[in-house]
């Protein structure tokens, strides 16, 4: 079987028709992790009791010759972010190394509630913080399409799985751009729906007027599944929205004729590599041969999106990591004598130095004398940033613009220089700081080979119209 390429729907029909049991399809792709993960190092944990035990259960129905539930025997795997009930989760730290959480992620129990086979738990940046995976406290990522290059971050584990036919569909998190460029980097869709859309409850936080969890899959219609069964209000998340979820599915199949699309120069600008800029400019041809109207717009405040978000993430950063303490979860120094050294210790011992480098930010950006000039500052820019992409969303019904300024870079190449690494997040934060719906689909791979990514952006809320326009596209790519 071609687990690469296997769909959701494909896979389901599968197990239902009984041409493949559950349990033999999971075995199968347990078996292709066991042979390709130690070179690629997405798996953190695997999840193989859980998995069978599920597996076993889609089977039982299926012999019933009962209807499966919608990812009734999918094999999906989750970014190491959401926690899962006897099952660790580490989010990419040593200061979670062991801890076993005693509740699922709401995403996590709708998908599972749909049938689907939880695999194992999926290597990231740590907290969710990098660009890279290179700040994984365990191992990197490598990119299944060149192994010397990194697989995108923070959820490089999840785009990584999906490409390399380890998993059929992952979960994500995005706070700044973490399903969208590793969806990019490693040539698979990856969807961050609109903050509200889909329960965080659960999602270990790093950013929390910023994170919000979406899919990875081969596939837009897999995409768009996924978050159907994912999303709509939840009351363990009080900025879960409750807006009525559209059969995203079903949706795909209206034409995109006639819809308006936003280019905006900003997202055109100095630092675009020139491959991707031919990509991109080739893909907006394709979408204008679709009879779509491609229409210029302009976001004028982008320049200060980096700074913004680098404030405003790094603020509520430094306020949630404020629990790992060696209190309540996790790691505990063996070393401390009093309170306040035990609190010191721990997380000098627990956390490594990019989420350091970004406590400290936060707590500067937060402390007296310095909050107005930073904090409120940066909250002022994000105000403007969502008012720019208002009254482009007036002229327009979507935006297209590249996920990335580059293809996946070598790992190493960025990880001595900070700033770097934070510059390349120019075109995805902006999502972020609004709000709004954003996708990436593979649109060309570079003379080198590497995937590039197309980013469509979105209303509030409509992830009907990203999910439309971006299978259209797939589809007329072939
Ligand atoms: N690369 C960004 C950062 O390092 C975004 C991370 C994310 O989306 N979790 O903050």
């Amino acid at each position: 079987m071609d687990l690469k390429n296997l769909t959701i729907a494909a896979a389901r029909a599968d197990v239902q028709e009984r041409k493949t049991s559950a349990t033999a399809l999971a075995e199968s792709f347990y078996a292709k992790i066991a042979s390709d993960d130690p070179q690629i190092g997405a798996y953190l944990t695997l999840s193989k009791d859980r998995a069978l035990e599920q597996a076993a259960r889609m089977d039982v129905l299926a012999a019933k010759g009962e209807a499966l539930p919608p990812l009734g025997g999918v094999p999906v795997g989750i970014k190491d972010v959401l926690v899962t009930r006897g099952l660790r989760t580490t989010a990419g730290s040593k200061i979670l190394e062991n801890y076993i959480p005693p509740n699922d992620c709401t995403a996590v129990a709708r998908l599972e509630a749909a049938g689907a086979v939880i695999l194992g738990k999926l290597n990231c940046d740590e907290f969710a913080m990098g660009s890279s995976n290179e700040n994984s406290a365990y191992k990197p990522v490598r990119n299944p399409r060149d192994l010397e290059r990194v697989p995108g971050g923070s959820s490089g584990g999840s785009a990584a799985a999906v490409a390399a036919g380890m998993a059929v569909a992952t979960l994500g998190s995005d706070t700044g751009g973490s399903i969208r460029q590793p969806a990019s980097f490693c040539g698979v869709v990856g969807l961050k729906p609109t903050y509200g859309r889909v329960s965080r409850y659960g999602l270990i936080a790093f950013a929390s007027s910023l994170d919000h969890i979406g899919p990875f899959a081969n596939t837009v219609t897999d995409s768009a599944l996924v978050l159907r069964t994912m999303a709509g209000r939840d009351p363990m998340d009080s900025t879960s929205a409750d807006v009525p979820v559209p059969d995203y599915v079903a949706e795909l199949q209206k034409g995109v004729r006639g819809l308006r699309i936003g280019v905006a120069k900003e997202y055109f600008a100095e630092g675009l590599d020139a491959e991707v800029r031919a990509s991109l400019e080739a893909a907006i041809q394709k979408l204008a041969s679709l009879g779509c109207e491609v229409v210029p717009v302009s976001l004028p405040h982008t320049e200060y999106a980096i700074p913004a978000y680098y404030i405003v993430a790094t603020a509520e950063a430094s306020a949630n990591l404020a629990r790992f303490d060696g209190v309540r979860y996790g790691l505990r120094s063996k070393e401390a004598r009093t309170l306040s050294d035990m609190y010191r210790k721990t997380r000098d011992e627990g956390f490594g130095p990019e989420v350091k480098r970004r406590i400290m930010l936060g707590t500067y950006a937060l402390s007296t004398g310095y909050y107005d000039a930073y904090y409120l500052k940066a909250q002022r820019v994000r105000t403007l940033l969502t008012r720019d992409f208002e009254s482009a969303f007036q002229k327009v019904d979507v935006i297209v613009t590249p996920t990335s300024p580059t293809a996946a870079f070598k790992l190493g190449e960025k990880s001595d220089d900070p700033l770097a690494m934070y510059l390349a997040d120019i075109y995805t934060v902006t999502a972020n700081l609004a709000g709004i719906p954003g996708i990436s689909v593979p649109c060309g791979d570079t003379r080198s080979g590497l995937p590039i990514g197309l980013q469509i952006l979105g209303r509030h809320f409509d992830e009907a119209t990203i999910l439309r326009l971006a299978h259209a596209y797939e589809q007329a790519r072939g």
